[in-house]
């Protein structure tokens, strides 16, 4: 009688398992006429942010980039890029359209996590810092004209009302960063009072987003670039806009008649978007609620977050590892990203790999094979959720663009999208899915002219690009 018992009480936990499941597969489902609603809706939202609408919230920044980089730009220049986990200093010596790249240099320091929620000063005076470091460890390659001071391209991955190519305001924080007091202040003007502070005599003559700046530095390796993606910590777009198609730009029109619009896409938001209970706790529980909800259902920061609520309530309601709820499941953010797509490529046939990676960040000595797939299933099913809106809102772009349909005229055959961001770099499931659901929504005719481009890092020598330019902008004037 106590095995059957025991039967009939396994069978209830299968049953409520395949239940929590099936609800989570349904809130959380894709389907492909679903995503041309979506992209719709994103095109819809791109418009409304053209106009200013103060309710868009799709915000269609203005970058003050008229011109992207062409090949020509020349002499020193250094780029500082804040936004992820790291942080960059970079600085280049450009030969011009010879010679091009002649040297790099680079430091990656990583932000400690109580400077991202600090205060203001804290980070700019510890950003400013490693910066004169690395400015005194400039080597005899780098040549800077006498009399001229170094200069800067500042990638900036945050919201900025941008008010000139060099100066803005912050609108808020987003990804792991809140801090008071940054809010409405100009952020280079931050930066330049911390770097006076280090005794650094340096100017700021770019500020420009890791979206803005990775178009850049696509564009002057590909010509035919006309938007960035960046898929990361979190996620954004940004492309090439006519600038006679932005009624909220009441400044002369730029010579090229285009400028670079920062979407700030990670704030979409729509009734279409598969939001399950799953979603609407985190974005509750996080350090931004209401805000960026196309972004916390995509980005780096927030997709192993999803999978520990629903193994969490597996746990709860399905005992899915065995009868106590592992206490470290529990803890917000314990399952980070790369844990999880180390997890979902596992290809052993016990999933072996996936089962130490749960001893280890869980503390559950050993898991059944039946948890271990289950784990897979719902890495599989954030993942893939992630990665198909990603292409539906790229689908949009390239909509707004005109590039959804093979071109008549040839000579424009190829729409390049430059990529970034560790997540598409590193999660192979993620990026494989996006290129399908991408080609899927375009139609294989039109996919074959549509590139999706790792642009690995660009963002930084994009920023020094546009130094650059506006450097000489600034002699020519
Ligand atoms: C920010 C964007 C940034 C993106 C990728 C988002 O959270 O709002 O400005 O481009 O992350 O780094
Ligand atoms: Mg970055």
């Amino acid at each position: 009688r106590r095995s059957r018992r025991r039967r009939e009480a396994e069978d209830e936990r299968k049953r409520k398992s395949a239940a929590v499941l099936e609800e989570v597969e349904k809130a959380m489902s894709t389907p492909t006429a679903l995503l041309r609603g979506i992209a719709d809706a994103m095109v819809e939202e791109m418009e409304r942010g053209l106009r200013a609408d103060p309710h868009a919230p799709v915000k269609m920044l203005i970058s003050y980039v008229d011109n992207l980089p062409t090949g020509d730009e020349h002499g020193l220049f250094y780029a500082l890029d804040l936004g992820g986990t790291n942080f960059r200093v970079i600085r280049v010596q450009l030969g011009g359209r010879e010679k091009r790249v002649v040297k790099q240099e680079y430091k990656e320091v990583s932000i400690p996590p109580h400077l991202m929620v600090g205060t203001s000063t804290e980070l700019f005076d510890f950003i400013a810092a490693e910066l004169e470091k690395f400015v005194r460890t400039e080597g005899e390659d780098f040549h800077l004209p006498d009399g001229k001071k170094r200069e800067l391209g500042f990638t900036f991955s945050f919201p900025v009302h941008q008010t000139s190519i060099s100066s803005g305001t912050l609108i808020k924080w987003t990804k792991g960063f809140c801090i008071n007091g940054t809010v409405g202040e100009d952020v280079v003007a931050e930066l330049s009072r911390a770097m006076e502070r280090q005794g650094l005599d340096m100017k700021v003559t770019a500020l420009v987003n890791d979206t803005v700046g990775t178009l850049a530095g696509g564009r002057y390796v590909d010509n035919d670039v006309v938007a960035a993606v960046i898929l990361g910590t979190g996620t954004n777009a940004a492309y090439v806009e006519h600038a006679n198609a932005i009624p909220k730009w009441n400044g002369t029109l730029p010579r090229s008649g285009n400028m670079v619009i920062n979407m700030e896409w990670g704030n979409f938001r729509s009734d279409k978007l598969p939001t399950s209970e799953y979603d609407k706790a985190l974005d509750f529980e996080s350090l931004n609620p209401g805000e960026q909800l196309y972004e916390k259902m995509i980005s780096g920061m927030y997709l192993g977050e999803i999978v520990r609520r629903i193994l969490l309530k597996l746990a709860h309601d399905a005992s899915l590892f065995g009868d106590v709820v592992p206490p470290k499941l529990e803890q917000l953010f314990v399952l980070r990203t790369p844990d999880m797509s180390a997890m979902h490529h596992d290809t052993s046939h016990d999933l072996k790999h996936l089962g130490a990676k749960l001893k280890d960040i869980l503390g559950v000595p050993d898991t059944s094979l039946e948890a271990r797939y289950i784990t897979l299933h719902v890495c599989d099913l954030v993942a893939e959720r992630g990665a198909r809106l990603a292409a539906a809102g790229i689908y949009g772009i390239l909509k707004k663009l005109g590039k959804d349909k093979l071109p008549n005229d040839f000579s424009q055959q190829r729409t390049v999208v430059a990529m970034d961001g560790g997540l598409y770099e590193h999660y192979k499931k993620f990026s494989a899915c996006l290129e399908t659901t991408l080609t899927d929504l375009l139609g294989e005719e039109a996919a074959s002219s549509v590139v999706v481009k790792l642009a690995n890092d660009g963002s930084g020598i994009g920023a020094a690009l546009l130094a650059a330019s506006h450097s000489q902008y600034a002699e020519a004037a």
